[in-house]
């Protein structure tokens, strides 16, 4: 299980600025800490990839307060390269958390990023987007991943 932040020092921003790098040079538009080996409760999540500045969120212990709706979209992770499905995910949602200083922060997200929280939030409990497939369809992915790794080439 993901530890909860309790630091808000230099020692977060590192691992902040890192998950940032990480994301942008992926590119990727959300990136949970887990991802990059650091079991805790960080998520970046940023639309623009870097474009807009304001568009960057940094979001710590977040949790899912309400849902609303449903959206199906193609989407894809960076813990699973080249593999994207449709993915059932929540149309809007509020989100609270912690930013980089400990202070409560909360946003309503709608579309694409509350399709960014639900899947980073998600990481941050240990579930992958193959997860939410039907069984059949996980087993398909996992299938071609087990031949790619054989053959290299993942
Ligand atoms: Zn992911």
């Amino acid at each position: 299980m993901n530890k909860a932040v309790d630091f808000f020092s230099g020692e977060l921003e590192k691992i902040v600025r890192n998950m940032i790098d990480t994301m942008y040079g992926s590119p990727g538009i959300g990136l949970a800490a887990p991802q990059i080996g650091i079991n805790i409760q960080l998520a970046t999540i940023d639309l623009s990839v870097g474009e807009d500045a304001k568009q960057l969120i940094v979001i710590c212990n977040p949790e899912i307060i309400s849902t609303d709706g449903e959206q199906n979209c193609d989407e894809g992770c960076l813990s699973i390269p080249d593999f994207s499905d449709t993915v059932s995910r929540p149309l809007k949602m509020t989100v609270r958390g912690l930013n980089i200083k400990g202070d409560e922060i909360e946003f309503e997200a709608e579309g694409l990023l509350a399709r960014c929280f639900s899947h980073e939030i998600d990481h941050l409990n240990g579930v992958l987007f193959i997860d939410r497939l039907s069984p059949l369809k996980r087993t398909l992915i996992r299938n071609k991943i087990k031949k790619l790794a054989k053959a290299g080439d993942w």
